[in-house]
């Protein structure tokens, strides 16, 4: 069990560190409660003490006093955790928002970034170069943790996920050493963080891959009303059978305040002019949206898009589901009439949604399961259900709903015989969408779970990272 830290240890701890590391306790007042404040408000804890590091030495100083103490800790990157995995009751909370750089190499298209940038620092900063990567698309998400869980994106048609674009990182290991990952150096670290990596240390540097992105895209959504549901649905599915690795779609259940009901939203990316843009979502422009908000514009603005449906504060909670890659209509039918039928009868729930995100998978698909631990590869499409409520007395209960929709989903896919939980090598929920408590089998990590449990032995026998979908270390 790890511990919370004492008021001696934290007197100890800044006798340690350099004055350019600030740490604050409760008794900073606003300061503190700003540092504990989270995209979530339930997943705000009182940390003993915050420490807000600048330099990857102090990063290492911080990691190897918890561990030597054996204190609870946690890693906050962009702090959207639901869960409150980058919380900590009591315990010791290394605060990566003032390591925000990121730097961009024209010639070698690489883009560096630190561990607490958000995606808007490595897009603003990218696209300066001409450049862009496959990132978050709600983009005040932090690079760290979306990185580390695998990372899906409007680019990911194109170039994959974000692990498939990781190319090398800078981690703090749990005894406080700071590693190189990459192919050429500690390559099993760069196996194991490439999808598992918050069990494995703070990673203070990312590397990423850029490509080339000199023109503006096509975005925004299309509004529907429900009764287009299955024609919507059968249509993607036909789109989907030949697909155009720049076109990308979520589809969203919506109940904005301004229509009498839940509405449908497919948010789209075409990373090409207007012209083949809507030739390619010809296929929904015929069905008649009531609103048409997509139009073209720099590559580094799409990912702000979606920001006004995701803004901080309020409960919040992210429910992974999956679905089947050729969609079944009648079911997703299903899934919207029990949308609906909730937010009518629960009105705190309705700034809840629920997504199913279309890209040209081919690429995502052609990399092997076993080449990193990144384990959501499979003929399926990754939704999520994103409940947000004000009423603290009904975490639980808002929750269990999320969890039974993310139940019914996979049972779903089950009985179409495209998953047998404990055989097929892929995991079924994104890790990314999961919290605490979520986990409907015990192999999170698919086909690399025990290769993951004996790397986890090597690097954090003690489990000091053990927020986020923790591993238990396995010994030879
Ligand atoms: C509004 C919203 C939009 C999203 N959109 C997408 C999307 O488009 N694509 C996608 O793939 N996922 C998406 N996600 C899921 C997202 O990937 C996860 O929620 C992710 O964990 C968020 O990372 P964070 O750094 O912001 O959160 P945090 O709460 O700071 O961290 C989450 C976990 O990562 C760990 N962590 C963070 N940074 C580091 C680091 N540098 N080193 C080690 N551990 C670290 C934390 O300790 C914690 O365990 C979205 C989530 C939200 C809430």
């Amino acid at each position: 069990m790890k511990l919370p830290i004492t008021g001696e240890q934290i007197k100890d701890l800044a006798t340690r560190l350099d004055p350019s590391t600030k740490l604050f306790t409760r008794a900073d007042g606003q300061e503190y409660e700003q540092l504990i404040a989270r995209w979530a408000d339930n997943a705000i804890k009182q940390a003993g003490v915050v420490a807000v590091p600048v330099t990857y030495e102090e990063v290492s100083k911080l990691v190897k006093f918890a561990s030597d103490n054996r204190l609870d800790i946690a890693v906050r990157g962009g702090g959207h955790s639901t869960g409150g995995c980058s919380s900590s009751e009591g315990g010791l909370v290394i605060d990566l928002s003032s390591m925000r750089n990121v730097r961009v190499d024209k010639d070698s298209k690489l883009i560096t970034a630190q561990g607490g940038a958000l995606w808007a620092d490595v897009d603003n900063a990218a696209i300066e170069e001409g450049l862009a990567t496959v990132g978050g698309t709600v983009n005040h998400t932090g690079i760290g943790g979306l990185t580390l869980g695998g990372g899906l994106g409007w680019l990911t048609g194109l170039y994959g996920t974000v692990v498939d674009n990781l190319v090398a990182a800078k981690v703090v290991i749990a005894d406080g050493s700071l590693l190189t990952a990459s192919e050429k150096e500690n390559a099993d670290l760069f196996w194991a963080i490439r999808g598992a990596g918050h069990n494995f240390g703070v990673a203070v540097e990312l590397t990423l891959q850029g490509h080339d992105q000199t023109n503006e895209v096509y975005a925004g959504g299309y509004v529907f009303t429900p009764d287009k549901l299955i024609a919507i649905i059968d249509a993607i599915n036909a789109k989907m059978r030949n697909p155009d690795p720049r076109a990308g779609i979520i589809l969203v259940f919506a109940s904005p305040p301004t229509m009498p009901g839940p509405v449908i939203v497919t948010n789209l990316f075409y990373n090409g002019d207007q012209a083949a843009a809507e030739k390619c979502f010809d296929f929904l422009l015929k069905l008649e949206p009531v609103s048409n908000m997509a139009k073209m514009m720099p590559y580094n603005l799409v990912n702000g898009l979606l920001n006004p449906m995701a803004a901080h504060g309020g409960r919040k909670s992210l429910k992974a589901v999956t679905l089947t890659n050729d969609v079944d209509a009648p079911f997703v039918q299903e899934l919207f009439d029990e949308y609906a039928r909730k937010m009518k009868e629960t009105p705190d729930l309705a700034k809840t949604f629920m997504g199913i995100e279309f890209y040209d998978t081919t690429k995502l698909n052609g990399v092997p399961i076993e080449s990193m631990a990144f384990a959501n590869r499979g003929p399926y499409r990754a939704g999520i259900v994103g409940l947000e409520w004000s009423d603290s007395q009904k975490d639980m209960e808002n929750r269990s709903w999320g969890r039974a929709l993310q139940t019914k989903c996979r049972q779903h896919i089950i009985d179409k015989n495209q998953f047998s939980p404990g055989t097929t090598k892929t995991a079924l929920e994104y890790a990314n969408y999961i919290e605490p408590g979520d986990l409907v089998d015990n192999r999170p990590f698919g086909a690399n779970q025990q290769r993951l449990e004996t790397l986890k032995q090597k690097f954090d026998p003690d489990c000091l990272f053990n927020k986020t979908s923790p591993l238990v270390p396995l010994k030879n």
